[in-house]
């Protein structure tokens, strides 16, 4: 069966891990009709605008995407695309794995967590707005309605793949209404689910634990911006951003892409690790029901891992983006 998936490569290396991954899914045969279209600033140059209606019809319509970064503006400028089609498309959970690769050094052996992140309100609400000059309210929105149903989702995935705890993380002895509700919630829904292990931690103290030893942990539930910052901590911890891949689910679409932003100092160099974005084309086959070529695709990367040999800088090697994404090639095809 062909696929028809809509493909935003994005900016900065997005275009460079995109292409690499393009290639690694053909050669493991998967047979996808992409249907390629840009949002951020190279779709403003293009068609005014930054979110082009073209980009949301065709997820829509295809109801699976894949994407690389796009740029956000520091302090000025646009709205996140990223942000504006996750709450749009109302893809309300974040699903990211983060899972040594073999071969890899990192600080920690056996990381496997999965952080489950709240993905359309809380301060990314981007409800802001300058009180009198020189002060700035931004408003942090937490409503039952998604406390409860992020809640639903990361204990219904630990009861389906069997893991054994999860984690709330909150700091809800500051934010005793806001964090004091997301945890409420999470509450009830824990009550549900009594084979899992609930547990509920402040969250700079689950930055510390994590430095510590990450291994505690098994599936970490957080509202949008911890769930944010836990992420890159985690990748962190295993090696870097270039490993780390990640989905939005919602009801009706779900949008792969990277936790990796679009990385402007070596962007156009050839020298990313498209690893993540593979990764994630691999969560987005296996979502699609094309299992074993996804699980085929897994043992290619981590074969080329294993063997260490072709690797790119950010993991120790001298590789190009090329170069890695032809080994992965290799290996499916032998
Ligand atoms: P970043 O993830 O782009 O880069 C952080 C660090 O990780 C840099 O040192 C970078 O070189 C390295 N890195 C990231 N991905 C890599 C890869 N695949 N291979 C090798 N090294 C890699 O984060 P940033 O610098 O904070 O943000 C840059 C831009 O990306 C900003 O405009 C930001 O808004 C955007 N961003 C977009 C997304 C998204 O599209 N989902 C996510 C995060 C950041």
């Amino acid at each position: 069966m062909k696929h028809k998936i809509t493909l935003i490569p994005g900016d900065g290396i997005g275009p460079e891990v995109a292409e690499a991954t393009l290639k690694v899914v053909e050669a493991a045969g998967i047979e996808v009709e992409w249907e390629r279209l840009n949002a951020g600033a190279d779709a403003f140059e293009r068609y005014g605008k930054y979110l082009p209606d073209e980009v949301l019809e065709s997820i829509r319509r295809n109801h699976v995407a894949i994407k690389g970064p796009v740029s956000t503006p520091i302090g000025e400028g646009f709205p996140s695309i990223n942000v504006t089609l996750r709450k749009t498309l109302n893809l309300y959970a974040n699903f990211r794995p983060i899972k040594n690769l073999p071969g890899v050094k990192s600080r920690f052996e056996n990381v496997d967590i999965i952080v489950v992140r709240e993905n359309t309100e809380d301060l990314y609400s981007g409800l802001e707005h300058v009180v009198v000059p020189g002060v700035v309210e931004s408003l942090k929105i937490i409503t039952a309605e998604a406390s409860t149903r992020i809640a639903r989702f990361a204990f219904d995935y630990a009861r389906r793949k069997s893991r054994k705890k999860i984690s709330a993380i909150h700091k809800a002895n500051i934010m005793k209404l806001s964090d004091g509700l997301f945890l409420a919630c999470v509450r009830e829904v824990a009550r549900l689910y009594p084979e899992i292990q609930y547990e509920e931690l402040i969250v700079d103290n689950t930055c510390m634990q994590m430095v510590l030893d990450p291994r505690q942990f098994d599936v970490m539930l957080l509202e949008n911006l911890y769930g944010d910052i836990v992420s890159d901590l985690g990748a962190g911890l295993i090696g870097g951003l270039g490993l780390v891949p990640g989905a939005n689910l919602g009801e009706g679409c779900a949008v792969f892409e990277p936790v990796h932003g679009s990385a402007p100092k070596i962007a156009g160099k050839n020298s990313a690790n498209p690893t993540a974005m593979i990764l994630s084309a691999i969560l987005m086959f296996q979502y699609l029901g094309e299992i074993e070529k996804a699980n085929r695709i897994a043992f290619a990367v981590e074969s080329v891992y294993i063997k260490g040999s072709v690797l790119t800088a950010d993991v120790g090697g001298r590789a190009s983006t090329t170069e890695f994404a032809e080994a992965v090639m290799a290996h499916l095809v032998n």
